[in-house]
Order: C-alpha cells, then structure tokens, then sequence
C-alpha cells in the first residue's frame, strides 16, 4: 500500500512523515525514524546511522496521556498518584480528540493512565481513535476489574499492555496475563514496582515467571523504580545501585526478559558497565537503553489537558505545565514553548557517559544510591560538571508522588 505523505515544518526544518496501516517513517536531514506498528520495532538516527539525535524536533514520538483521576478498585500503598476509589474525574472523548488532534502524525504511540480498566467508559473509543488515524495505543491495568468481554474488546486495539503485580494478591495480575497472552497478545508485560521495600516481592514474580504456566506467554517483566512521590512520598526507598545490580545480573542469570524505566536507564547501564561480559555485548544492551525522554522524546498530558515533561513531574517544585485547550499550533506552542524548552536544556545537559538523568529527582540517580564506577571515571576525566549535581542536589523537590508507568516499553 503507498504510504500517505505529510509535510511537517518545524522551526526552520521540514520535516516527511510516511504514513501505511503497518508503518511509519520520518526523513529529513538530521532526524530520520522507523516505526513497526505491528512489532513496536522502533529505531531513530540522525545525519548518519551512527547519529543519535539529542530530541525530537518534530515532535514527540509517544504520548502518557490520563484519562482518569480515582475511580481506582485498587488502594495501592505506594501510588504516585495518590489515586482512590472515590468517584473518577474522566476525561472525555471529545476532549481526548482535540488533545490528540493537536499532536504532530510524528506521534507513534499513545500510552493511557487509567485507573480502573471500567473506570472511563470512553477508554475504548478512545483507543479506537487512535488507531483510525494511525497511532498505536497501550495502556497498563491492574486486572482486578476486567472482564472477558472488556479483554476480548481491547485485545483487538491494544499494541502492547502491561499488568501490574501487587503483594496483596499477584494471582489477579497472573490471570490477567493468561487472559491476554491466551487472547494473543504477544506484547504482555508485568510491570513491578522496584523499591528496596518491595525487593523480595519483585524476586518472588521472578521466581513465578519461571514456573507458573500462567506466565510462560509474557514478553518480559518491566522494573519500575520508585519516585518519591504521592503515597510513595514516604517510606519508600529506591535501590541502591548495588541492589539494582545484582537484580540485573539474577535476570541475567535465569536468562529473563526484563524491561525497565527510563528513569532507571543510569542505574541500568551502571549494572552493565560492572558486568563480566564481553565489550560488544555490553555495548548492544546499552544501546537498548534510553535515559530520561521526558520534553525530548515523549510527553504526558493529565486529565485536565495540561502537558507536563513525565507524569512524575506534574505539580513538582520548579516544574511548569503547559494549557493544551488554548494551544493552537502543538509545535510552537508546546514543544517550543519556553517551559518546555528550558526544561529540555536541564534534561539534555545532565547526560552523562551517554545516558540522561532524572532532573526532578535527582536522589534516585546512581549517582546517589551508591558507588557510580563511571562517575568516578568520568570525574577522572574531568568530564563531571560538579556543579551541576550540586544545583540537581539544591533543586531537589520537597513534595512528591510516585507513579505506576505506562508502557514506555510500548511494542518494542
Ligand atoms: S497504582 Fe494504579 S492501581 Fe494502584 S491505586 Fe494507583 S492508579 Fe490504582
Ligand atoms: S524526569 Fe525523572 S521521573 Fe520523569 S521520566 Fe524522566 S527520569 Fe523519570
């Protein structure tokens, strides 16, 4: 099938998008990207293969939009969101469209924040939206409230989904991986929350994948590291970056297909780098991770139509949100928006080795959490801005929330 072509002008760049039900590409000089709707198969260059460009110029190319506040069947301990079963502030599908309408074709996937499965009855129109004008939409539940005929439903929209696993009963979740994966959903994932508070847990699923049957269909268990942030706020610890790594080397081990955030993408390559393993191995799995994407390459719009960078920063101290409802032109008015823009230069500059950290909370960085081998490398090489850790340090926000995250993983 011939591809529609669009003309995306941004700045001073033009911009080809190549659009098929299956496919999905950009090109232009220094920003090209192919995008597998069927597989998630993602890859981004710039001038060159070698390239690898510091932001989408474009436009992001996934969306964590929230269609629900409360309305939640769960009370989790430590939800980012503060999220209860109180009744639910929806966002509609109207106001869903003119969100999404707004958004550069650049866009690929679309990761929903619901609480409960049934807790916004436009949930699935929405998804089938996304899909009618070609962008891909994953979302992740806890399960407690599906139903088959809800599954069956989402099943023939969803790219990729993911189950939460909850201590208080990871029977729900391992059920809803059977319906899915039963259902033909190669794309199901667990996501776990990853706190030193919760570690026997996470070890605990990664003993079941290996042995409930319910489990043999997922494609891999996502790590998603606290933030100290709604009831996460307290008494919830990240990993030390010892712990995460030998979390890492057990997956290894046990050869277990593991995904993980990208606020842990640092303490991710951190494990990597101290790994015995072949160089070009372990330049391939750092190649597999992404730091920080929030305002360069992703972006996340809450219930009431504001953009802000992540989920995680919405409402933080020093963090500024953009209207979407007054916006009129998405790329001028958000993406070049000087909040956006300034929050992307912090972003872009706390790089390190290669890989971005979180600017909003600084602690979880392993920079932080324990002994950084690269660090100590690159303050070596006199690479480090000290100062930039101190204003990270200096910054760091009193209130917080924690999240569960959507799909980052998305297709892929
Ligand atoms: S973490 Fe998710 S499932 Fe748990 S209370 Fe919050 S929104 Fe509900
Ligand atoms: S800004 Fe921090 S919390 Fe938000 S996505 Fe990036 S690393 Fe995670």
């Amino acid at each position: 099938m011939k591809p529609t072509i669009t003309v995306i002008q941004a700045q001073d760049d033009r911009f080809l998008l190549f659009d098929t039900p299956t496919r999905k590409w950009v090109r232009s000089p220094a920003y090209n990207y192919n995008f597998n709707k069927e597989t998630g198969v993602f890859a981004r260059w710039g001038k060159t293969f070698e390239d690898d460009p510091k932001f989408a110029p474009a436009g992001p190319e996934i969306l964590d939009i929230e269609i629900s506040v409360d309305g939640c069947p769960n009370g989790c301990p430590f939800c980012y969101k503060g999220n209860t079963p109180k009744p639910a502030t929806n966002m509609t599908l109207a106001e869903f469209k003119s969100i999404i309408n707004k958004f550069p074709k650049t866009l690929t996937q679309v990761a929903f924040g619901i609480t409960g499965i049934q807790t916004n009855p436009d949930f699935i129109p929405m998804m089938q939206y996304c899909r009618e004008i070609g962008i891909i939409p994953n979302f992740t539940l806890s399960g407690i409230d599906l139903t088959d005929e809800i599954a069956e439903q989402c099943a023939g929209l969803v790219g990729a989904l993911a189950v939460s696993a909850y201590q208080t009963d990871k029977n729900v979740c391992y059920s809803t991986v059977k319906k899915f994966t039963d259902l033909g959903i190669n794309q199901t994932n667990i996501h776990l929350m990853v706190a030193q508070e919760t570690l026997p847990f996470v070890y605990e699923v990664m003993n079941d994948r290996m042995t409930d049957p319910r489990l043999q269909g997922i494609n891999a268990i996502v790590f998603l590291g606290v933030k100290p942030k709604g009831r996460a706020v307290d008494g919830w610890n990240t990993l030390r970056t010892s712990q995460y790594q030998e979390l890492i080397q057990f997956c290894f081990d046990h050869n277990l297909a593991i995904g993980f955030d990208s606020c842990s993408a640092p303490k991710f390559e951190e494990a990597i780098k101290q790994m015995d393993l072949p160089d070009p191995l372990k330049k391939r799995m750092i190649e597999c991770s992404e730091g920080c994407e929030s305002s360069a390459f992703s972006g996340y719009i809450n219930v009431h139509g504001e953009y802000w960078h992540c989920s995680f920063s919405e409402n933080e101290v020093h963090q500024q949100c953009v209207d979407v409802a007054s916006a009129e032109n998405f790329l001028r008015d958000i993406w070049y928006s000087p909040a956006v823009e300034e929050f992307r230069t912090k972003l872009l500059n706390s790089e390190i080795d290669g890989c971005r950290r979180c600017t909003v909370f600084p602690q979880i960085n392993p920079e932080f959490t324990g002994v950084s081998h690269s660090l100590e490398v690159l303050k070596n090489e006199g690479r480090v801005r000290k100062q930039q850790f101190e204003q990270q340090l200096c910054s760091s926000p009193q209130g917080r929330r924690l999240q569960h995250f959507g799909v980052w993983m998305a297709t892929g």
